[in-house]
């Protein structure tokens, strides 16, 4: 039946589609689903405060809850109430290092399930797709888990474990994609959907959301909606759909465009902005431990898989960045050593390794307080250093990893208009999707809500809470007398 809703723009409007299919969509596709939350009996948590909360009703379930008294001064590693609340649910004392379970036991409630629509451009996971197999997280292996489904009881049926508690982001693809048939999911994923708009239909003529005489959509005959364009691919081709939705959820993440550094010859094709592409020119044969070196541009954890695979398959690598090593702001001065050696090592290069004093590392270059002034189109590049100083490298390949950006070309204006600072383009730690913290719906447009990284919650841990709210405030929307 909802199959129809993307082959029929005639098709009765839905009352919730989430566009984006990673774990933040996969999380709210679960609890849509009819999966309520609620207290375990004669829980124990390690918040005496919050225990207390969770005696007063058990037998209503955490969505019918008011979620705002229940992370009410709940503290951790994140801004999120809600995504404290909901991380303290289902891993009570993991920050203390304890397995404690989840105090929450998962009931289906078919009768409480709102239909959706799950759409994504590939399979789902989400960013996972993108990220090289074999690297692993920075995140404590049991933190990738979604609701119900403990990661790590995956991984062993696999028959394979943690290293250093982390997992690689190919096991994790693995489970998310198991996730979402084990749990019945699929029934609400359109894979191969790329969505190009989103438009508020609205009666309101003072909405200030690109609003639409709704005439032009016979279907809608009171209130205000929103229509989503895109194009499915499927293996008989691909076909432009378009489908009605009373709330929309973006939970699109914010590592689809990457940074660019905005340099002369930066568009040459030997410049690439992916690490993707660094493993995809090794594959191809395109350089090896006998060709000019590769750039590698910044110095984040994406530069350091880089420079990490580089060094695995030998190739020569230039590294410039413009932080100084010891500044505490890189990220490699925050990561404990013994539960990151491999980033830990990378720094040490980048010290060790400065231009003009060589250390013991062969085939790398660190080019520390460094800039980027142009690429040539005869694969030179010419950097500038803290002193203004000018030099010049043959290189083989450039890597630009400096970043990412979320790419919200589907909403009017980018997206700009929904941000905390409606003046800047949306970006998941300077300037977020504004949204009321208890439901994460938008505070400038009813019925659009937004999480994941596009409202500020970066990691897969935390972007579940946002899940919580969203799906708290659809059920309040469609009963507001619970039972
Ligand atoms: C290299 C790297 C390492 C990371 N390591 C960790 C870690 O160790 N621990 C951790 O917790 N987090 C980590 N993260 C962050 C983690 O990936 C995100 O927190 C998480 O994936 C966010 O989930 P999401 O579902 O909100 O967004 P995403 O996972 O980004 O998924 C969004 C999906 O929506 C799709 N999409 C975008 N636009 C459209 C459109 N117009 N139409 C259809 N589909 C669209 C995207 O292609 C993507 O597949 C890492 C991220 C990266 C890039």
């Amino acid at each position: 039946m909802l199959h129809a809703h993307l082959e029929q723009s005639s098709a009765k409007p839905l009352p919730v589609v989430i566009i984006g299919n990673g774990p933040s969509g996969i999380c709210l596709s679960y609890l849509l689903s009819g999966n309520i939350p609620y207290v375990r009996r004669n829980p124990v948590h390690p918040n005496p405060i919050l225990q207390r909360k969770l005696e007063e009703t058990p037998e209503v379930s955490i969505l019918d809850q008011d979620i705002e008294y229940l992370s009410e001064g709940l503290e951790g590693r994140s801004s999120s109430p809600v995504a404290l609340l909901f991380d303290a649910l289902m891993r009570p004392d993991t920050d203390f290092g304890g397995t404690a379970d989840s105090v929450l036991a998962w009931a289906h409630q078919p009768d409480r399930a709102i239909p959706h629509l799950v759409l994504g451009k590939n399979l789902p996971g989400g960013a996972w797709h993108s990220i090289e197999g074999s690297m692993f997280t920075l995140s404590q292996g049991d933190w990738m888990g979604l609701p119900d489904l403990q990661f790590k009881d995956w991984l062993s049926k696999k028959k394979r474990g943690f290293r250093n508690n982390r997992a690689t982001a190919g096991d994790i693809v693995q489970y998310y994609q198991y996730y979402v048939a084990k749990k019945g999911l699929k029934k609400n994923f359109r894979c191969g959907t790329l969505v190009t708009s989103v438009k508020k239909l609205s009666v309101d003529v003072d909405s200030c959301y690109n609003s639409q005489n709704p005439q032009t959509n016979p279907q809608v005959d009171s209130g205000s909606l929103f229509q989503v364009d895109g194009f499915l691919t499927t293996v008989s081709g691909t076909q432009p759909f378009s489908v009605y939705a009373e709330n929309v959820v973006l939970a699109t993440g914010t590592y689809d465009s990457p940074s660019r550094l905005g340099v002369k010859g930066e568009h040459l094709p030997f410049v690439h902005h992916t690490l993707s592409a660094l493993e995809e020119a090794v594959k191809n044969k395109e350089i090896g431990m006998m060709s000019d070196p590769i750039l590698i541009v910044g110095a984040g954890l994406t530069a350091a898989d880089a420079i990490l695979f580089a060094h695995h398959c030998n190739i020569p690598v230039i590294h410039a960045f413009r932080r100084r090593v010891n500044d505490p702001a890189l990220i490699f001065n925050q990561l404990p050593k013994t539960m990151y050696p491999e980033y830990h090592k990378v720094h040490q290069m980048m010290k060790e390794q400065a231009i003009p004093y060589p250390g013991p590392y062969e085939c790398y270059v660190s080019l520390p307080e460094h800039h980027i002034v142009t690429f040539t189109e005869d694969r030179k590049c010419i950097f500038c250093d803290k002193s203004g100083r000018q030099k010049i490298h043959n290189i083989s390949m450039a890597f630009v990893l400096i970043g990412s950006n979320p790419n919200l070309t589907y909403l009017p204006n980018n997206g700009v208009d929904l941000a905390v600072d409606c003046e800047q383009p949306v970006s998941s730690k300077r300037n977020p999707i504004d949204v009321d913290p208890f439901t994460y719906e938008s505070v400038h447009e009813k019925g659009l809500y937004a999480m994941g990284p596009l409202a500020g919650d970066n990691f897969v841990r935390f972007v579940q809470g946002g899940a919580l709210a969203v799906a708290s405030s659809l059920l309040k929307k469609a009963n507001p007398n619970p039972p």
